[in-house]
Parts: structure tokens; C-alpha cells; sequence
């Protein structure tokens, strides 16, 4: 039996063995959330022969831009970049009020680059919510992430985080009051290990007996942010498992998805599509265009089950009504003209840049930190743009580890180097980190040898 209760007091039987209903993750924000009364009218007015006294569009014949122009760079290096005008039609779309859940060319094609990397076949064209599940475009994925949470968390619910996670979740559960349960992660991922044994003991432990069950599992899959390193697939095959068992979704942020140097796993997307016993899906998947094309475009999308992306997609149509027409309409410029093999060749040689920009950073980061004495240690990130270093610190009264907090935001800063303390990856607050996240994204060589020497002088110093 399923005798779970919601909002504060949710509670999900240990042996929960039948699924609840998608619809009844949903928080009761989202459950309340009325539709928005023109938003949900505007498909009607595709309807052939409808006639539209409806929205508050202002009449393009009085927008002053003519064409919006976009030059293309092509992955192939022989041919020269490509113009590609934006007229007529699709420049009148671009610059009007337009879907809540994105432009459909846009959507399609990102829905059809997901179907075919994830082995989800395409679901039909239907508004119907019970289609397995359907994609919405965001303003970066930052925005379906805390738009997700939202539709899903009530104060008092508990989210698990991978840990170190990414810091740009935490503030939104916060200002939630949602209780978070750091789950720890290795070279190999999400220790789904750890993770089963805290689910097994949920009622009984000190720590995580007064809190509710929790509603989902955040993680960063591939070349996490900060740690580089992607969860393994039989970690990911367990954690599906687990989701499944303890009635949980998964959130698969994913933005490094195509910046692994390593063979990419399936994705925990891909994965809950493979069984056909559960047709209603765990997994929300998180993507974004930000590392791969431009990040000021503010494109991201969400992949998952239809209930659960309606829900994101009512939200926006109160908050921001949709991504700019515009940056929608440069990034299907772009993304029509290189198509899916061009895009992924394109995907492909990022990565490959970043991996030589890891190699050299790396090499640096070896002569200047691992000089003797040594100050750091890391483990090799296989893929992204940070290397998680656990600096060599005289220990910390209380903890087992030193403490990068007091000499990077201080010390170092003040010798001229700026990086991010491991206390702003931590799910919990109030504990101590001796990691700091540096980034090789955008530094020189020199610039990297001279932020090492600084450094070392720091931590030598203390
Ligand atoms: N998730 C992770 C793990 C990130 O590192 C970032 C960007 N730093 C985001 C989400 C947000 O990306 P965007 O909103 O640009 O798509």
C-alpha cells in the first residue's frame, strides 16, 4: 500500500512498491498554478479557419528591424562561414510573442538530436500529457533546473544532492526551507552504495530520521561540476534501480554531456527509456547549449516525463512567458545549418579543446603544485572545464581535513588569484572543505604557471 501523505509530513513506505502517480510529485505550488488564460489559447490559433481576437501581440509592421543575419562557422574548416538571413515568416515569429515552451523548429530539432542520442523514440504530436515524454526550452537550463524544483519540492520535502554539487542550485532550496541530504560521489560517480544504505536506514538513522523521504536525486552525470569525473554506468543502472524502489526522481543535469574526453555512458534519460515494465519515467533531463555554442544565448532545454515538463512550462508561461524569440531563432539558424552530424562533429572538437586546454593545465599545475613539498593533489577531470584541487593543508582543529575557505577567499585573493573555495560545493552548510575548483576554460599558459606559483606561495606561507 501506498499511504503516503504530502508537504511536510511526506512519507513513502520503506517497501514502496507501487509507483505513485507522476502527477503526485507535484508540489502544491504546481498543483495550484492556474494555466495561464491566454497562454494556453494561443495553439488554437494554428487551428486552420480559427480566427483570432486573442492575444495582446503588437503588430510587427511597426518593428524597426528589417532581418536579423547570422554568420555561421562551420566545424569543417574548409569552407568559408555561412550567412544565414533570418526574413518574412520566421523573422515576424522571432520577434512576436511566441510558445511558452519554445519555437517548435527549435524544439523539434533539439528533440530529435535527444531522441536519436538517447534511443527515445519521438513522442507523437499531441498536446495529451500522458505521452512519455516531451522537451521545453528554457532560459539556460539554470532555469528548468530551479523551475523544476519548485514544481516538485514543498517546504519540508527533502532533495538529494550529489556531493560536491554544483553551487548554483542551492540558493532556490534554500528560499524552498527543502531539506537537502548530501550523497557522496567518487572517481566512479554517485555512490550508489552509500546512497541504498541511507535509503535502507531513512527511518531509523539520526540524521535523516525527522526528515520526509525525499522526492528526488540531483547530479551532474558527466564531468561534474567540480569534480570532472562521471558517474560510472552501473552506478547509473543502480541509481535508476534505486529511484525505482524508493519512488524518487532523478534530475540529470547534464550540461557537460558533450564535453566528456572520455566514451560517453548512456544517460540516465536513455537508461529509463530501456524498461518497458515502467512506462512512466523517473528521469528529468537537464541539457543546455550554453558550453557548446553560446552561453549569452540563454538556451537550455528539459527532457522528461510530459506531467512533469507541463508543469515547468505553467510556470514560465506566469514567470518570463518564453526564451527570447530571438536567441531561439539565431540558435535554430545555427543549428539547421550545421544539422545533427555537424553539430555533433562540432560537439566533438569542443570537447577536443578543452582536452588539450586540461593537458596543458594540468602539466603546469604538476611542475608548480607538485614541486616538492607538494600542495595539492587531484584526480584528472574527464571532461569539462575544472580541475578539483584537494589542497595540502595543516589539518583543521575539528575535522580530519584542512580548510581552502579563509586562504582562497583571503589570501590568495589578496596575492592575486581568484578561484572558488570547496565549502560553495558543499549540499550541507556549515562544514569545511579542503578543495578548491580552478578553472582552465579561459587562461593562458602564462597566466596559469604564474595563478600556480602564487598559490603555492599562499598555502607554503600559512
Ligand atoms: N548545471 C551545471 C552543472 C552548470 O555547471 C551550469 C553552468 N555553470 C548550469 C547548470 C547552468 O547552465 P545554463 O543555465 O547556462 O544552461
Amino acid at each position: 500500500m501506498n499511504d503516503y501523505v504530502r508537504g511536510s509530513a511526506w512519507r513513502v513506505p520503506v517497501t514502496a512498491c507501487q509507483p505513485r502517480p507522476l502527477s503526485a510529485f507535484l508540489s502544491r505550488n504546481a498543483q495550484r498554478r492556474p494555466a495561464s488564460a491566454i497562454r494556453s489559447l494561443l495553439p488554437l490559433e494554428q487551428e486552420p479557419g480559427m480566427i483570432s481576437l486573442l492575444a495582446g501581440k503588437p503588430n510587427p509592421a511597426t518593428f524597426p528591424i528589417e532581418e536579423i543575419a547570422v554568420k555561421v562557422r562551420l566545424p569543417d574548416d574548409a569552407s568559408s562561414p555561412v550567412v544565414v538571413a533570418v526574413t518574412g515568416d520566421r523573422l515576424q515569429k522571432a520577434l512576436q510573442y511566441g510558445p511558452t515552451a519554445g519555437t517548435p523548429a527549435l524544439v523539434d530539432w533539439l528533440a530529435q538530436l535527444t531522441s536519436s542520442l538517447h534511443g527515445r523514440p519521438l513522442p507523437a504530436q499531441s498536446s495529451d500529457s500522458t505521452k512519455p515524454w516531451q522537451l521545453a526550452v528554457g532560459n539556460g537550463s539554470q532555469d528548468l533546473i530551479v523551475k523544476a524544483f519548485e514544481v516538485i519540492l514543498d517546504s519540508g520535502d527533502t532533495a538529494l544532492l550529489q556531493s560536491p554539487t554544483y553551487p548554483g542550485v542551492l540558493p532556490a532550496l534554500c528560499v524552498g526551507q527543502v531539506n537537502t541530504v548530501a550523497v557522496e560521489s567518487d572517481e566512479a560517480g554517485i555512490r550508489a552504495d552509500a546512497l541504498e544504505r541511507m535509503l535502507a536506514r531513512w527511518d531509523v538513522d539520526e540524521k535523516t530520521s525527522s526528515l520526509a523521504r525525499p522526492k528526488l536525486l540531483y547530479m551532474v552525470p558527466t564531468a561534474s561540476n567540480p569534480t570532472g569525473t562521471s558517474t560510472s554506468l552501473d552506478r547509473k543502472r543502480a541509481l535508476l534501480r534505486l529511484a525505482r524502489k524508493y519512488d524518487f526522481l532523478l534530475f540529470e543535469d547534464d550540461p557537460y554531456y558533450h564535453l566528456s574526453f572520455e566514451e560517453a555512458t548512456p544517460s540516465l534519460f536513455a537508461l529509463d527509456g530501456q524498461d518497458s515494465d515502467h512506462d512512466q519515467g523517473r528521469v528529468l533531463r537537464f541539457e543546455s547549449l550554453s558550453k557548446v555554442m553560446s552561453a549569452g544565448l540563454r538556451i537550455g532545454f528539459v527532457a522528461g516525463p510530459s506531467v512533469l515538463v507541463d508543469a515547468i512550462n505553467k510556470y514560465t508561461a506566469t514567470s518570463h512567458l518564453q526564451v527570447s524569440g530571438v536567441s531561439q531563432c539565431v540558435a535554430i539558424a545555427v543549428l539547421e545549418q550545421m544539422g545533427h552530424r555537424g553539430f555533433l562533429q562540432h560537439a566533438a572538437r569542443t570537447a577536443d579543446f578543452y582536452r588539450r586546454r586540461r593537458d596543458a593545465f594540468e602539466r603546469i599545475a604538476h611542475e608548480i603544485l607538485r614541486a616538492e613539498p607538494p600542495v595539492a593533489e587531484w584526480t584528472s577531470p574527464g571532461g569539462g572545464m575544472f580541475l578539483w584541487l584537494r589542497l595540502l593543508l595543516p589539518l583543521n582543529a575539528n575535522t580530519a581535513e584542512g580548510d581552502s575557505f579563509a586562504l582562497i577567499s583571503t589570501q590568495a585573493r589578496r596575492a592575486g588569484v581568484l578561484a572558488v573555495p570547496g565549502v560553495a560545493f558543499l549540499a550541507s552548510s556549515g562544514g569545511t572543505s579542503t578543495y578548491v575548483r580552478v578553472s582552465f576554460s579561459l587562461i593562458g599558459e602564462e597566466d596559469t604557471a604564474e595563478a600556480f606559483r602564487r598559490l603555492r606561495r599562499v598555502i607554503l606561507d600559512l
